[in-house]
């Protein structure tokens, strides 16, 4: 049986830094909706368009949509073994969808909550910016490139500041977060499949006591 692990907490937690991680470190794919939704950028169809509306706005992208392409993406053979959900699910009928794939393809899912404080969100979103090319999350602030605007690895591309990191898509993503995606912490510790981890510190410390709890 598979484990589909779950990484559950606000924007700006350090979900995709340590979902990187563990692909890098355990072969396990991080699928990521956030950044599937992103490459939807490129396309000129009504969906890509009311779906950049959305993420712009810091709201969500409809569940069927959502749920969709989990579905598609988690049916290719790199998931048979299992995966890591990066910002999926985050709502309750998200989480009740994600039992029924995970049921019809035989894993079992394992949820991890990665606590920050909110004001330590803030600053972190808000001076986030990644690499183009690979990916890579800088902060301004706490972890800045080796040249500014740049990837360590990347020198000749600017690094990118996404467009919903602004202030007030982070105050809306952070709202609908409280609203409809924190009960899902509860959900999960209810059926006796959370584990927390604080998320304050270094990347490696925080990666490591993830690492013990999967
Ligand atoms: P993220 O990169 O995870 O912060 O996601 C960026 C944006 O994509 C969110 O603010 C939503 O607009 C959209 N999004 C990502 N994941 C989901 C999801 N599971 N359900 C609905 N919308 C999502």
């Amino acid at each position: 049986m598979g484990k589909i692990i779950v990484l559950i907490g606000a924007p700006g937690a350090g979900k995709g830094t340590q979902a990187r991680l563990l692909m890098e470190r355990r072969g396990l794919p991080q699928i990521s909706t956030g950044d599937m939704f992103r490459e939807m950028k490129t396309l000129d169809t009504p969906l890509a368009r009311e779906v950049q509306a959305i993420m712009a706005a810091g709201t969500l992208v409809p569940d069927e949509v959502t749920y969709r392409i989990v579905k598609e993406r988690t049916s290719r053979a790199d998931c048979n073994d299992g995966y890591i959900l990066d910002g999926y699910p985050r709502t309750a009928v998200q989480a009740e969808q994600l039992e029924r794939l995970a049921k019809e393809q035989g894993n079992e899912i394992r949820a991890i909550q990665v606590d920050v404080p909110r004001d330590e969100l803030v600053k972190r979103l808000t001076g986030r910016r990644s690499c183009p090319v690979c990916g890579e999350i800088y902060n301004i602030y706490s972890k800045p490139p080796k040249t500014e605007g740049v990837c360590d690895e990347h020198p000749d591309v600017n690094l990118v500041h996404r467009a919903d990191d602004n202030e007030e898509s982070v105050a809306t993503r952070l709202a609908t977060y409280d609203e409809q995606t924190k009960p899902l912490i509860d959900y999960y510790e209810k059926s006796g499949r959370l584990k927390k981890v604080n998320g304050t510190g270094e990347v490696e410390e925080i990666y490591t006591e993830i690492e013990k709890r999967i």
